[in-house]
This record gives structure tokens, sequence and C-alpha cells, in this order.
């Protein structure tokens, strides 16, 4: 019979094993070395193309940083320089962007291109162009399929090409047909410059939510190896509603991990212990819920700034006690106080399949349904609350 502990990771069946030679310390640290390991993992993004192509308005973009934020790349600059800038995701910093000057301003063919900005740290590239794909765009595109990196070709702006041609058709506009016409345009270019089958998204860094960028997230999500899928979702902006669900069922399945630590930990001796770290851990989970939801007050007013609806109306629509909050102890023992019941006493089956696979015993189980519950109460909520900011915010829109 298979062994249902295998598809666990090391670090959990290390901690089976501390447990097995009771030793609930050795065993706590494992998942604790675990869930930091899941934090941590880095993932590294190179975005190039031609000066004003809008590499750094889609780095700031995707950050969800203002182009006037102090940690954000510089926009409508003119390069002069081969210097490449790493900008850090200002809520994970272990995702961070390069915005790398394009192939042509640096006079370097393509293979020194690549090894100039050290090619081999990205995970992938994205190729920009505010137009059609050149030679340059091309001849990079190459290289880096020779270096076994994978690279995407987005074709920025598109907003505007959307803008114009509405203001010159007037009554026989249509958005799909210049968005296909576009697309077709530069995989046509692309493939008569020799790249097969190119994949294209059309993008605007004022206007995610529209568009091929959801299309573009899908097939990163799709493309990148299992462990770094869930760094870039978390990193995402809400761009849609599916988004939204990703996330938190994301962090739902991560839920079991914190709900052992603190069965883990009530089996330690100490009185007190138990309900202190529970409670410290607990804060620090809800606070990850709260910026991947983007239901901090910074995520709120960016939120309210790009899309026009007013910073009060979007408070309307949220229920959580706990949204906006700087949160501690206090707030979350209060919150939990206020907790209704029949809600609290939600079903916690997938997680208490979780405790055989640990064995620990049936006192310390108490420990796990009870953390277990608490979070699957507050990450429902706080789910809830970003779906109604985001149809507060952006209507029933998803792209186009
Ligand atoms: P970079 O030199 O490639 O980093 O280009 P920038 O990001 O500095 O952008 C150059 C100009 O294009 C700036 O004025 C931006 O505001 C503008 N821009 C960039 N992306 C977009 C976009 O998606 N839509 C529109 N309408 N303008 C954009």
């Amino acid at each position: 019979m298979d062994d249902p502990f295998d598809s666990y990771p090391q670090e959990i069946k290390e901690c089976q094993q501390a447990l097995m030679n009771n030793d609930p310390a050795a065993a706590a640290a494992k998942i604790q070395e675990y869930l930091e390991k899941q934090k941590n993992i880095p993932l590294k993004i190179a975005v190039t193309g031609e000066t004003g192509s809008g590499k750094s308005t889609f780095v700031n973009a995707v950050r969800g940083i203002d182009d006037e934020d102090d940690r954000a790349a510089p926009t409508g600059c003119v390069e002069t320089t081969m210097e490449v800038t790493p900008y850090l995701h200002p809520k994970y910093p272990n995702v961070i962007f390069w915005d790398l000057p394009g192939i042509g301003t640096t006079n370097f063919p393509a293979d020194k291109y690549l090894e100039h900005v050290g090619f081999e740290k990205f995970d992938f590239f994205i190729i920009i162009s505010a137009d059609r794909f050149r030679e340059n765009d091309v001849k990079l595109a190459r290289e880096i399929q020779k270096m076994e990196k994978k690279f995407y070709f987005v074709r920025s702006k598109i907003d505007h090409n959307i803008q114009d041609e509405e203001r010159s058709k007037k009554t026989s506009f249509n958005a799909e047909k210049t968005l296909k016409y576009i697309r077709e345009d530069c995989i046509q270019g692309l493939l008569k410059l020799g790249i097969e089958a190119p994949q294209v998204f059309l993008v605007s860094s004022f206007e995610l939510h529209l568009y091929d960028f959801s299309r573009l997230h899908e097939t990163l999500e799709r493309e990148l190896p299992d462990h770094k899928k869930n760094v870039l979702l978390f990193a995402m902006p809400n761009i849609n509603r599916e988004i939204i669900k990703k996330k938190k069922e994301a962090f739902q399945a991560q839920i079991k991990y914190f709900a052992g630590l603190s069965a883990i930990v009530a089996g330690v001796p100490v009185p007190v212990l138990s309900t202190t770290v529970d409670l410290a851990m607990m804060v620090n989970v809800i606070a990850d819920y709260l910026l991947g939801f983007g239901l901090d007050k910074s995520s709120l007013q960016r939120l309210a700034g790009t899309t026009g609806v007013p910073y009060e109306d979007l408070l309307v629509v949220i229920r959580s006690p706990l949204a906006l909050q700087i949160l501690d102890e206090d707030v979350l023992l209060k919150a939990i106080s206020h907790m209704s019941s029949t809600l609290f006493l939600m079903a916690a089956e997938e997680g208490s399949r979780f405790i055989p696979v640990l064995g620990i015993p049936a006192a310390m189980s108490l420990s796990f349904t009870a953390t277990y519950r608490t979070l699957s109460f507050f990450l429902n909520e706080l789910a809830d609350d970003a779906q109604r900011v985001f149809k507060k915010a952006l209507g029933l829109e998803t792209a186009v």
C-alpha cells in the first residue's frame, strides 16, 4: 500500500521522526524550518526592452507601487548606462524584478549581454516592446532559449492602441477585433524573424485587470516549477476573482502545518506556553492574509487611487474586524471573542487528516483543531472581503 506520508516534504517527515523519538522541540523546529523555507523561496524576474517601452512602469505596476513611490523604478528616463537594477517586491522581498536596459542600448551581442546581466539567476525573462518586436528582441530570445531559460513577449501600452482605434473608428470600433489584430501582427512578425510558436501578451500597466495580463500569469504559473508557483501567486496583484480564490486555496493548504506546530507546542509541558505561541503565530499568519488579499491600508488606498473608487466606499464592503488592523495578540483575542460559535464550529475535516500523519496524541489534537478552525475562519472571512473589495473597485470586469 502507498504510504500517504510520502507526499509530505522532508522536514515534515523529520518532524514525525522527532515526535516518535519524544523530542517535541526538534519536531516543532522542523515544521518551522519548512514554513520559513516556503516564505523565502526566491523568484527572480528579468524585464528587458528598449528605452521607453514601459519596463519600469510594468515593474512598478506588478509590484503594486506608484511611480512616485521611493521604491519605484524610475520611469520616463533615458538610459545611458548598462547598470542592472534589482527592485524588491514591497510585500515579498524574496520576489525580485530586474529592470534591464534594452539590448539595443548596450551594443553588446546577445550572448555577452546575458553574461553581463548574470542570466543564470533569473527564473524567466519578459521581453517588452511598445510596438512590433524587432531583430534585437529575437536575437535575445534565441540566446535565452540556448541558455535553457524561458522568455515571454509582452506588448505594452495596449490601452493607447485601444484609445487611438476607438477615436479613429468611432462607430465601427470593436475592442476584441483590435486586440486580435495587434496580437496576430506581433505573432506574425516574430514568426517571420524565426521564433517558433511565439506567445505574445497584450498588457496595459495602468490596467492590469484588462487584456492579457491574467493569461500571462496563468502561463507563468503553468510553466514555473511547482515550488515557485505560490511565490508568484502571492506576489500577484488581485487582478481577477480567480487569483483571490487561488490565494485562498494556497493559504488554506498551509493551515495544517501551523495547526501541527500548535499541537506540538501544546505537548511541551510548560504552562501557558501553548496559548502564547499560538496567538503570536496566528497574528503573523493572519497578517500575511491581509497582505496577500490587499486588505491593508496602503493597498486599499492605492486601489482607490488607481480605480477612482473612493477609499471610504471600499471600506464599506469590508466586514472582517481584522482587515486594516495593525495586528497584535490583543486585537486577535478580541476578534476571536466575537466569533460566532456556529461559524467557529465549522468542521476541520481536511486538517484532521494530518493528525495521524504527524502521530500526535489526542490531547494535542485539541490544540490542532482550535488553531485550524481559527485560521480557517479568518481566512474565509478575509477572502470574502477581498472578493467584495474587488467587485466594488473593478465591477465584474475581467479580461477583455
Ligand atoms: P522604460 O524606459 O522601458 O522603463 O519605460 P517607462 O516605464 O519609463 O515608460 C515610458 C513612458 O511610457 C512613460 O511615460 C510611461 O508612463 C509610459 N507607459 C508605460 N507603460 C504604459 C502603459 O501600459 N500604458 C500607457 N498608456 N503608457 C505607458
